[in-house]
């Protein structure tokens, strides 16, 4: 008996060559489950909820981009890794591929160690995920690191500042209006609008020491470790303008919403007893002074 559970995965091509091959180069790794059609993969789904899917793009009937829309707008499936499966030359339907929510892409035709590889890599940051999920970390509408994320690597970080005397610097986010967003288009609206929202945070903020997380209902922290009050507007002007752009659909798609955020800014070389709460309050009287100078604008005091 194997004492621990080998990772699932679905794979579905209507192309039984390819399944067969897909097969071959993953089944000593994973208990694989297969569908030859989108309808098939369904099918699957409604009974067991693998660990991963890898899908082909081009199948009769539902195609690989119609199951991933359906898959990504059903909580039980929407947190499933999906790799595309591309033919050659088909640089679209890539990047349309990670548009709708792939996390990656993998070519035929299959060299065996590249596939799993790949599989490998995502199968283990889904896990960590996972786990950091178990742990109480992240933030399950957003995906995003939750307060007490935020609570806990700040102070190491500050810490660490402290320490090498080195410049940290915060940005308090909170959504303009948002209450009459939610008024207008509904709760669960305002949801998809918080991710598509903590979406443009992520993308901005990169380095990976930057720590974007949901402090409350509709406010965010984003701590930039290492970075100067310079480069912090920086990232908060390309933040506010990026949410600015954003245009995001209703579910029945009559509508398209847009809405933008405040800013609080503030930067430090922290001394010996200096503490991480005055730094935020900080931030936080920074980002009131931006909602009554107007909205979608950023503050900062120094
Ligand atoms: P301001 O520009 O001054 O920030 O106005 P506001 O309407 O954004 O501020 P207020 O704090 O009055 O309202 C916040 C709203 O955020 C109220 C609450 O319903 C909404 N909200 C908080 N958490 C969630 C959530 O998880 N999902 C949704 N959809 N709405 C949320
Ligand atoms: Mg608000
Ligand atoms: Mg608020």
């Amino acid at each position: 008996m194997d004492a621990t559970p080998k990772f699932s995965l679905l794979i579905v091509d209507d192309d039984s060559a390819d399944l067969a091959v897909l097969n071959t180069i993953l089944r000593s790794d994973y208990e694989i489950f297969t569908a030859k059609s989108g309808e098939g993969a369904l099918k699957v789904l409604s009974e067991k909820l693998p660990d991963m899917i890898l899908l082909d793009v081009l199948m009769p009937g539902i195609d690989g981009f119609e199951l991933i829309k359906q898959l990504k707008e059903d909580s039980n499936t929407r947190k499933i890794p999906i790799i595309f499966i591309t033919g050659l030359e088909n640089d679209n339907d890539e990047a349309k591929g990670f548009a709708l929510g792939a996390v990656d892409y993998i070519r035929k035709p299959f060299k065996a160690e590249s596939v799993k590889a790949r599989v490998r890599a995502h199968m283990e940051s889904a896990a960590q995920a996972r786990a950091s999920e178990r742990l109480g970390l992240i933030d399950p509408l957003t995906g995003i690191a939750n307060r007490r994320s935020f609570d806990e690597r700040s102070a190491m970080e500050w810490r660490r500042a402290i320490r090498d005397s080195s410049e940290i610097s915060l940005l308090m986010i909170d959504i303009d209006k948002f209450k009459s967003y939610n008024d207008t288009y509904g709760h669960p609206q305002g949801d998809v609008l918080l991710k598509a929202v903590a979406r443009v945070f992520e993308e901005t903020a990169r380095r990976p020491a930057d720590l974007t997380a949901r402090i409350g209902g509709e406010e965010f922290g984003i701590l930039l470790p290492l970075t100067a009050l310079e480069s912090a507007l920086n990232i908060a002007e390309d933040i506010r303008a990026g949410v600015e752009a954003l245009r995001v659909p209703t579910a029945d798609k009559k509508a398209v919403t847009s809405i933008t955020v405040s800013i609080g800014a503030a930067s430090t070389i922290p001394k010996n007893n200096d503490r991480i709460e005055t730094f935020i309050a900080r931030a936080d009287k920074n980002l009131y002074t931006a909602k009554d100078g107007g909205r979608n604008r950023i503050c900062h005091d120094g």
